[in-house]
């Protein structure tokens, strides 16, 4: 039986394709024109046994854009005669550069073999390359030859031909751009898919990476295809181009390129390569990565960088901090003055203020936090953290990709478990990317972490830097841990090699930083400005509503009457009578006092109150009061407005009375200490993910099913964990 394959021969010039492809066909060869091009086309015939097979030899080139005649020929001939697999020749002493090419080859799918020629020039230079670890970090065969004298061509042929004989889907390979272009691709991805737009000839991803690439041969195929949406993707483009442009200085094109050269330095830093003598081939990047990603001083760097990031945040921004809640405090004492007393007072004032400016109190923090990770992002070292981390994570049956998940969720604090949960998606095998996009939300999103500095602030003041460390250390062990665990039960299976990009070195710019800095703290000011808002007067009317009864509520009134009565004020005595000033403040305190513990009464009353207080029946356990309880329901909706919630319960409680800020009202409540602030900050940090990431959960796993365990599964650890801590905690403290 014989059986028929076609395959294409594609390399960079001067990688030794003709001298290969001489090697195989000798004179079976013809040559002819590619139609309506001047680049010459060459074809001939290899025979393995039984099976014959046919080798067309595309033209060299360094890349598959649309930028030369040969390129493009390359291209279009991949892509509509699809041959079944392409081996790729590529020069074992240039390797990074011409895995450039071979990147992109991954990335429209089509089945490839490394051809690692020359390695006898490379050999004779100093260069050594495990050709394994190549294959096994690229995903695809490789095989060593030297094409002039014909050492392991054959051997390079039965692979070709076992390869071609699995018929195998063209896969395309998704590599990371960095956030600003993945999240554009993600945009335009999704619209080119669900509109059927060219994908009936490329993959979906391709094409959108063509655009962002300005690939002029394909804007114009998409353009007479479907003009709207052809001009609705270029505008995206535009977006963001101008978008690099204001901040990193650079053109999508570029930072593309960046991306894929990052991609091979990630591979060729695992021990693919090795130079027995060191040229200069140690280019900047790689000279500082000599140091700062050392296997010893690289990760006690990396502690440095951390531990400086959040001295710096919490030190420099406690200021600004103290001033906008001073500002918020001022503005709450301005609306008492002005609004007549009643609801809509309440409203204002318990509800809005006092709960949207308990999350906007934190701006600065913010704001601090975001421009140290800005620089950490820009310069191009948050790579580097990542592909540290690599190693550590293997040990717990994740991939190096999930690193970059965790940070984007906030595992340097600051972040969001949405897009977090959303980058998985450079995850290969689904039980790793499940496991990990379970974890994620462990991180300290920039929702919980001013509610971590609340409580930190409150009660461990002495050592913020050191306690948000510690938080951010813990995150990090419990997701691995609850990662591991998820991995050797409900999610067992193999672990795959990975690559992580790591773009060069940048300096970055100080508008760069800025417009990130303000991008992301835009959106946390947006996001109180909205649906916190929305919730807090939500959460607000549900503890004011049902207000106490008739009764209740005389009795107040009585008693008040009685205080004034017998301490009368200087208006009522008609200027008659001496009233010492004691009398005075006597009587403002006796009526503050009624006044509180009615507003108490009332809050245990009403709905939320009553949630609450049933919770406690379980909640007591962890040291949770019905105050807290409230503010963790009110939590799943978003984290941010456990805090919006605790100020409004404080203040409709009338325990937040003027210009005092809701961390001094806790530190000085009998009932908080910091066995109880720890346990509930332990909690906070590990419960239900919040509302919008469950979705995101369940659309990125495909079954609410996950959604439901996520946080199930999420609020029984965290809850054992609080009573753990507060029941052992409670015996010493
Ligand atoms: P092309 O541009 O890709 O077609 O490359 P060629 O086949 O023309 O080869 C470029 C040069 O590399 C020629 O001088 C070849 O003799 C040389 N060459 C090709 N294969 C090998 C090899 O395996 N080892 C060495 N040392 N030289 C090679
Ligand atoms: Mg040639």
């Amino acid at each position: 039986m014989t059986a028929q394959f076609r395959i294409a021969l594609a390399g960079n010039p001067n990688s030794g394709k003709t001298t290969l492809f001489n090697a195989l066909t000798g004179s079976r060869q013809h040559v002819g024109n590619y139609p309506g091009v001047t680049v010459e086309k060459k074809e001939g015939v290899y025979r393995l046994e039984n099976t014959t097979i046919d080798i067309v030899d595309l033209p060299g080139t360094y890349s598959l854009t649309a930028y030369s005649e040969e390129e493009v020929v390359a291209r279009d001939f991949l892509i509509f005669e699809k041959p079944q697999v392409i081996v790729n020749i590529i020069d074992a002493a240039n390797l990074e550069r011409n895995l450039y090419l071979t990147t992109q080859f991954l990335e429209l799918g089509i089945p490839v073999v490394i051809a690692l020629n020359m390695i006898d020039a490379a050999r004779d230079r100093g260069i050594e390359i495990k050709e394994d670890r190549l294959a096994e970090y690229l995903g695809v065969p490789v095989v060593p030859i030297i094409a002039r004298t014909g050492f392991g061509t054959r051997k390079l042929m039965e692979e070709t031909v076992r390869q071609a004989a699995k018929k195998k889907e063209w896969k395309p390979k998704s590599i990371s751009y960095g956030e600003d272009i993945d999240s554009t691709l993600l945009v335009l991805e999704e619209k080119i898919i669900a509109s059927n737009f060219l994908t009936d000839t490329y993959p979906g991803r391709w094409v959108a990476i063509k655009y962002l690439e300005s690939d002029q041969q394909i804007i114009s195929r998409g353009r007479k295809e479907n003009a709207a949406l052809s001009a609705e993707l270029e505008k995206e483009v535009e977006a963001v181009s101008r978008h690099l442009l204001e901040t990193m200085e650079t053109y999508p094109e570029a930072m593309v390129a960046d991306h894929r050269y990052g991609y091979i330095k990630g591979i060729l830093q695992k021990g693919v390569i090795s130079h027995k003598y060191d040229k200069d081939r140690l280019y900047t990047s790689d000279r500082i990565d000599k140091v700062l990603t050392n296997r010893f001083l690289g990760p006690l760097f990396m502690g440095l960088v951390l531990f400086g990031l959040y001295t710096f945040t919490f030190n420099y921004s406690e200021l600004p901090v103290t001033w906008l809640e001073s500002l918020f405090g001022q503005l709450s004492l301005l609306a008492d003055h002005l609004l007549p007393d009643g609801q809509v007072k309440s409203l204002v004032i318990s509800g809005i203020i006092d709960g949207v400016g308990g999350v906007l109190g934190f701006v600065p923090l913010i704001m601090f936090m975001f421009f140290g990770i800005a620089i950490l992002e820009d310069s191009g070292y948050l790579a580097r953290v990542a592909f540290m981390l690599d190693r550590i994570f293997r040990i717990f049956g994740l991939n190096g990709s999930s690193v970059m998940a965790y940070i984007l969720s906030g595992g340097i604090a600051g972040g969001c478990a949405v897009p977090g949960v959303m980058a998985t998606r450079t995850l290969r095998s689904p039980k790793e990317r499940m496991a990990t996009l379970l974890t994620a939300p462990f991180m300290n999103c920039g929702a919980k972490l001013p509610v971590l500095a609340l409580f930190i602030g409150a009660f461990f003041s002495e050592n913020k830097a050191q306690y948000m460390f510690f938080f951010t250390i813990l995150s990090w062990t419990v997701a691995l841990v609850l990662a591991k665990l998820l991995r050797v039960t409900v999610l067992r299976g193999e672990s795959t090699p990975f690559v992580l990009e790591l773009p060069p070195y940048r300096f970055p710019t100080l508008k760069g930083l800025i417009i990130h800095t303000w991008e992301k703290t835009w959106q946390y000011i947006k996001k109180a400005g909205t649906v916190i808002l929305g919730i807090s007067i939500i959460i607000w009317a549900m503890m004011t509503y049902p207000g106490l009864p008739a009764k209740d509520k005389e009795r107040f009134a009585l008693q008040r009457q009685e205080i004034e009565a017998a301490y009368p004020a200087q208006s009522v005595a008609g200027g008659n009578m001496a009233v010492s000033e004691q009398e005075v403040a006597e009587r403002a305190r006796l009526l503050a006092e009624i006044n509180r513990a009615e507003a108490g009464m009332a809050l245990r009353y009403s709905m939320a109150g009553r949630i609450g207080i049933a919770l406690e029946k379980v909640s007591f356990l962890a040291g949770f009061d019905w105050r807290t309880n409230i503010a963790l329901i009110g939590g799943v909706a978003a984290k941010e407005v456990i805090l919006s919630t605790l100020g409004t319960a404080y203040s409709l409680g009338g325990d937040q009375e003027g210009n005092v800020s809701l961390g001094q009202v806790l530190a000085a409540d009998p009932d908080w200490n910091p066995v109880k602030a720890l346990s509930v900050l332990l909690f906070i940090s590990y419960y239900a993910p919040c509302f919008v990431t469950v979705i995101c959960i369940t659309r990125e796993a495909g079954s609410w099913k996950w959604g439901a365990f996520s946080m199930i599964f999420n609020t029984v650890f965290a809850f054992l964990l609080a009573i753990l801590v507060y029941q052992l905690g409670s015996l010493f403290y």
